[in-house]
């Protein structure tokens, strides 16, 4: 499973791609940023917690 951007809520403030410093799972895409779900691991491989939905302010960071 991975998590997703709900783009109509990202502000494209950048904070969670600094987040998945491990997966390197998120990028900036067209209108917001996006997380590659071939990448992400929702952080099972970095202890379990999603280190990127915490960093982000508007909660757009859900489960996919
Ligand atoms: S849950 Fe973890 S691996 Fe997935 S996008 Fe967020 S920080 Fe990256
Ligand atoms: S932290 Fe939230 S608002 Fe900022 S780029 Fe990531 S998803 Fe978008």
């Amino acid at each position: 499973m991975a998590m997703k951007i709900d783009a109509d809520l990202c502000v494209s403030c950048g904070a969670c791609e600094e987040a998945c410093d491990i997966n390197h799972a998120i990028s900036q895409s067209d209108t917001a940023y996006a997380i590659d779900a071939a990448k992400c691991d929702e952080c099972a491989s970095a202890g379990g917690d999603q280190k990127c939905v915490p960093t982000c302010g508007v909660d757009a960071i859900v489960k996919g």
